[in-house]
């Protein structure tokens, strides 16, 4: 059961960042590794449960995409320190996926 739900969270991951361009959304980068869902504005999750499970980071993101961006891990760090602006990375979020 738990390999099972881990294939479809794995599955749901791949799916989300092909939806999301597929490599990280900084045009300066651009790279296909490590990527990461960066929150570029506040959803209820990360309110509530800030950094909890890859599940429901994974089901958030699916939720509302427009909430998040994909960054590999570099640019997610300099993003989360305030170094990197969203608008600084033109980035462009797609909405109701
Ligand atoms: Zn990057």
């Amino acid at each position: 059961v738990t390999n099972k739900r881990n294939d479809r969270a794995k599955r749901q991951r791949k799916t989300l960042i092909e939806r999301f361009g597929g490599k990280c959304q900084n045009p300066n980068c651009g790279s296909t590794s490590e990527l990461q869902f960066a929150h570029v504005e506040p959803t209820k999750l990360s309110a509530i449960s800030r950094g909890r499970g890859r599940k429901e980071r994974l089901s958030d993101v699916s939720k509302h995409p427009e909430c998040y961006a994909l960054l590999c891990e570099e640019c997610h760090r300099a993003f989360d320190s305030g170094a990197v602006l969203p608008e600084d990375m033109g980035l462009a979020r797609p909405k109701n996926l």
